[in-house]
């Protein structure tokens, strides 16, 4: 039998999470080494399932994100929640080099996890409107604005290649188990939706 080998997702405390990654040299893109990374991001980020990783999360400090988030993971949650989160599907992105900048200042405060984090949420503020430019897998320039969800994911995995987990930004007494998610906030802590 074949086995798909699939890099593991390295969990917070690993350095490579908590330092900032490096640029991808433009010439480098189309080669070998920088195409499987690219792969091997995509298959990690499937498999976990989740809908956005980042380079260093495969234990790679590059300046490389994928995401995607389909119609199938947005059916599994509550649709009152997806509606509130502006969440809606998009095809999969990856961007190299990416520079984010917010288009608004529109704010959200929405529970989040991370892969590197496993088993927790916690509320983060994220700008609800963004642009990011960079090169796609191709090397060609490209340019997302995104809002809502995918606005949020924008800035987790751009975070990330600051070395700056979730856990750096969020409304700390908000951290619990993905078990507890549901259980009442403690008092003073802003209630989930939009700003
Ligand atoms: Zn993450």
């Amino acid at each position: 039998m074949k086995k798909t080998i699939l890099p593991d997702i390295v969990k917070a405390g690993d350095p490579v999470l908590h330092e900032p990654a490096r640029e991808v040299d433009p010439k480098e893109i189309g080669s070998g080494r920088i195409q499987k990374i690219i792969d091997d991001m995509v298959k990690a980020m499937r498999m976990a399932p989740g809908v956005g990783l980042a380079a260093p999360q495969i234990g790679i400090p590059l300046r490389i994100i994928v995401l995607e988030d389909t119609a199938e993971y947005i059916g599994y949650a509550p649709k009152d929640e997806t509606k509130a989160q502006d969440r809606r599907p998009f095809d999969l992105l990856v961007i190299v080099n990416p520079k984010l900048k917010k288009k608004s200042n529109r704010t959200a405060f929405f529970f989040e996890g991370c892969l590197s984090v496993d088993g927790f949420r916690a509320i983060v503020e994220r700008h609800l409107d963004v642009e990011v430019v960079g090169l796609s897998r191709d090397g060609q320039p490209i340019k997302v604005d995104a809002s809502g969800w995918q606005a949020r994911i924008l800035q987790h995995e751009c975070d990330h290649l600051e070395g700056t987990l979730y856990v750096d930004q969020m409304v700390p007494r908000t951290f619990r188990t993905v078990e507890n998610l549901d259980l009442p906030l403690a008092e003073g802590c802003p209630k989930p939706g939009s700003r």
